[in-house]
């Protein structure tokens, strides 16, 4: 049997987090013999796929201060949520996404099922929203009809701290209004969840991209304005010229952003009803007080955007910006996937980029709870008892430690100790049998026994006492 390591071809230098703490074990390649046949097993890598990362407990704090604000905060805008499956056939995204953008030209990851389906993990939300939307009839529902939804979404691209393989976003989607009042609230709503993130420094950059009758003629200028340019583009936008020349316009590379800069906008190529809806936005952006940038540079990468385009940048020390969130109109979408008319819009928010804003500006976190009373027991008798009795007072909302799978009295004490709880709750052999239990003060260290049904009024006692704060090395008695 060969035992030779092979090398893990995933160096460190591929891993998007910074922290690694110790060397990944070398796997090793199996070969066995069964049946008179060789099998080789693949050697299993000690990573997630490149780009893709686990969300530690440890991290957890600012992904539930998210996930907690968001929770409030979409049903007080009316939106109810929605859960859609990851993977969807991959025609939705094209169709709705559109050939020509980067997100289904290089980022899609697409797979044929072992039955022949050619599905794609989704790369954004809304296309799968969408999908629901038609295929659920919610067009017959009283308008606007709004949706939320969280989850993660992939993308095949470069990663880096911030852009990852599989990241998170949270999705919010408009249904069946055209009037631009939505667009001012779901921006509001926007202001609203980063405000109570903490993240107050962030911008808002809107513009307005028209809609396909307007755009068709303002897409011809952009066309001529960079053919006359060509030499000065970037390789891919040169591309983008035949595939998609609206996004030449965010391209970031020095020698675009340079030539975009006089490019046609697109707000000077508004049909009528496009002016007004933008403008009318913008005076409903003012009655909030809602500060925003008007950017003519900003287009958004996909396809089924039409008039109102926005995103949410934060700056660092640096000068760098990063997109925190963005969105959009996108009134034609359902009809091109074949349902009724039905204008829309929506936003998403990259919720790993909003938890590394917040650790950049230490931005508050949220801790779970932590048990100021700990069960220690010592016998068999005295672990079923202890057992039941964390159920109870569970059950009755108390928060309890215990370290369950100790038999030493003293290791379960130290580990009450360290845990900082105030009060440590004894079952021994003989309290067992007498249906007692002894309450152990770990800040003073005295300790009474007590008739286990006068437990529960004791450790309410406790808990509506202000907490404690322990100094530890007080604690010498144990
Ligand atoms: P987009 O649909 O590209 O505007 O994405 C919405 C938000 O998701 C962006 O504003 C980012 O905050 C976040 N986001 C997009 N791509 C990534 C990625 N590869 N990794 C982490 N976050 C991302």
């Amino acid at each position: 049997m060969s035992k030779k390591p092979i090398k893990n071809k995933v160096s460190s230098k591929r891993n998007v987090s910074k922290k690694i703490v110790k060397p990944l074990k070398k796997s090793v390649k199996k070969v066995s013999v069964k049946a008179g046949k060789k099998i080789v097993q693949e050697p299993i890598v000690m990573q997630p796929p490149r780009g893709m990362r686990d969300i530690l407990p440890n991290e957890q704090e600012y992904w539930n201060r998210v996930r907690m604000v968001l929770d409030k905060e979409y049903p007080k805008y009316g939106f109810g949520r929605i859960d859609i499956p990851v993977l969807e056939y991959s025609n939705l995204f094209i169709r709705s996404i559109g050939k020509g953008t980067d997100l289904i030209d290089k980022e899609i990851y697409t797979f044929v099922t072992k039955g022949k389906d050619k599905v794609a993990l989704r790369p954004e939300i809304t296309a799968g929203v969408a999908r629901a939307f038609i295929q659920h009839g919610m067009n017959v529902l009283p308008k606007p009809v709004k949706l939320f939804s969280i989850g993660p979404v992939y993308r095949y691209d470069r990663p880096q701290e911030g852009r990852y393989r599989e990241h998170f976003q949270a999705n919010f989607d408009i249904f069946g209004e055209e009037d631009s009042v939505l667009d001012a609230q779901l921006i509001q709503l926007a202001y609203r969840i980063l405000g109570a993130l903490g993240l107050k420094n962030v911008q808002f950059q809107v513009n307005s991209i028209g809609c396909p009758d307007c755009r068709k003629e303002y897409i011809d200028m952009l066309v001529s304005y960079f053919e006359s340019k060509k030499k000065k583009l970037c390789k891919t936008c040169k591309a983008r010229l035949k595939t998609n020349p609206l996004r030449i316009l965010d391209c970031k590379e020095d020698k675009c952003v340079q030539v975009s800069a006089n490019a046609p906008q697109t707000v000077d190529h508004l049909c009528n009803g496009c002016r007004d809806h933008f403008k009318s936005l913008l005076e409903y952006l003012d009655e909030l007080e809602l500060p925003y940038a008007i950017n003519p540079q900003l287009v958004r990468g996909l396809d089924y955007y039409t008039r109102t385009v926005f995103e949410i940048w934060s700056t660092d020390e640096e000068g760098k910006k990063k997109s925190l969130g963005g969105g959009g109109r996108y009134d034609k979408l359902i009809e091109s996937l074949g349902g009724e008319p039905t204008p829309a819009i929506g936003f998403a928010l990259g919720i790993d980029r909003l938890v590394l804003e917040m650790k950049r500006i230490k931005a508050k976190s949220y801790e779970n709870p932590k048990p100021r009373i700990f069960i220690a027991q010592l016998g068999n008798l005295a672990k079923k008892k202890s057992l039941k009795l964390f159920s109870d007072l569970e059950r009755d909302g108390i928060l309890i430690a215990e370290s369950f799978g100790r038999g030493s009295l003293k290791s379960q004490l130290r580990t009450a100790n360290r845990l900082g709880v105030e009060m440590t709750i004894i079952i021994g052999q003989k309290e067992a049998l007498d249906e007692t239990v002894i309450m152990k003060n770990m800040i003073t260290g005295t300790q009474e026994t007590v008739p286990q049904e006068k437990v529960l009024n004791a450790m309410k006692k406790i808990l509506k006492s202000k907490p404690m704060i322990i100094k530890k090395k007080k604690i010498n008695n144990i």
